[in-house]
């Protein structure tokens, strides 16, 4: 079955200009701004522009230059927070959650990039 973008999500408001946000990062196919209901004192989603539902559905159908500066900018986030263990950060979590058991709240494809404090081990 292939996936239908619901156009009405937040995150495609957002990029519409029609609910504000806290951008960190912009680029011309990514956006990474700060999450309104933080999980830890840095915690930043970053998005696609284009029209994807889930990792796999980016992952598998975006174009190959809108993967990397994906990526990319979500790498430059890191940067910006200052989190990157090989840079004297204390380091960070990126985790995306896909579909009904991943408990995916928002239709469109986004990282969480979460930091500032210890985030504990996730598998047990
Ligand atoms: P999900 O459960 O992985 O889909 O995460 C969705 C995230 O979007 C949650 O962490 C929400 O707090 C966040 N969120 C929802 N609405 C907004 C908004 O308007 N601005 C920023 N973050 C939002």
């Amino acid at each position: 079955m292939a996936y239908v973008y619901d156009p009405s999500n937040i995150f495609a408001r957002i990029l519409r200009g029609e609910i504000p946000n806290n951008t960190v990062l912009e680029t011309d196919h990514t956006l990474a701004f700060r999450d309104i209901a933080p999980q830890a004192p840095d915690h930043v989603l970053v998005i696609p522009k284009g029209p994807y539902v889930t990792f796999d559905h980016f992952i598998n159908e975006a174009p190959e230059a809108e993967i990397v500066d994906f990526y990319r900018t979500a790498g430059q986030v890191c940067k910006v927070l200052g989190i990157e263990p090989g840079h004297g950060g204390a380091g960070f979590r990126a985790i995306t959650n896909s579909g009904e058991n991943g408990v995916q709240e928002v239709p469109h494809f986004h990282l969480h990039i979460l930091a500032g404090r210890n985030l504990g081990r996730m598998l047990g």
